[in-house]
């Protein structure tokens, strides 16, 4: 757990989150500036700089961070949503500790700009 990732230090409760989902692989918090009316990551305990980061040994953990969340996307109420995982400056990736966004509560536009 590298000391100044933001969100190990979201993991090990040195800064305040709003947390929805905790278990001994995966966190999941409201997102500080949501850009829809439900707006949740989803994050490994494990850090990982992103998406590509991810090794077989990461499979189970990458599985349960989207079947938890789609059970934590029906308790908000949110049936239909959209995830999101930006890997890379160019995506517009701006923690580097991988992250699935869930994002629900309105109209989804495509292709996302
Ligand atoms: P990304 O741009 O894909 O790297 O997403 C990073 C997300 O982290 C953004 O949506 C930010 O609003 C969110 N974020 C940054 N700091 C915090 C924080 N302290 N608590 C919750 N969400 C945060």
């Amino acid at each position: 757990m590298p000391d100044n990732c933001l969100f190990c230090k979201i993991i090990r409760g040195e800064i305040p989150a709003s947390k929805l989902y905790e278990d001994d692989d995966i966190l999941a918090f409201r997102d500080i500036a949501p850009q829809a009316p439900v707006h949740i990551l989803v994050i490994p305990k494990k850090h990982l700089r992103g998406p590509e980061a991810v090794t077989e040994e990461d499979e189970r953990v990458m599985g349960k961070l989207m079947r938890v969340g789609n059970e934590i996307a029906l308790k908000e109420s949110i049936p239909s949503y959209r995830l999101v995982c930006n890997n890379g400056v160019q995506a517009g990736q701006t923690v580097f500790h991988l992250h699935m966004h869930i994002l629900g509560g309105r109209h989804m536009a495509w292709p996302p700009g």
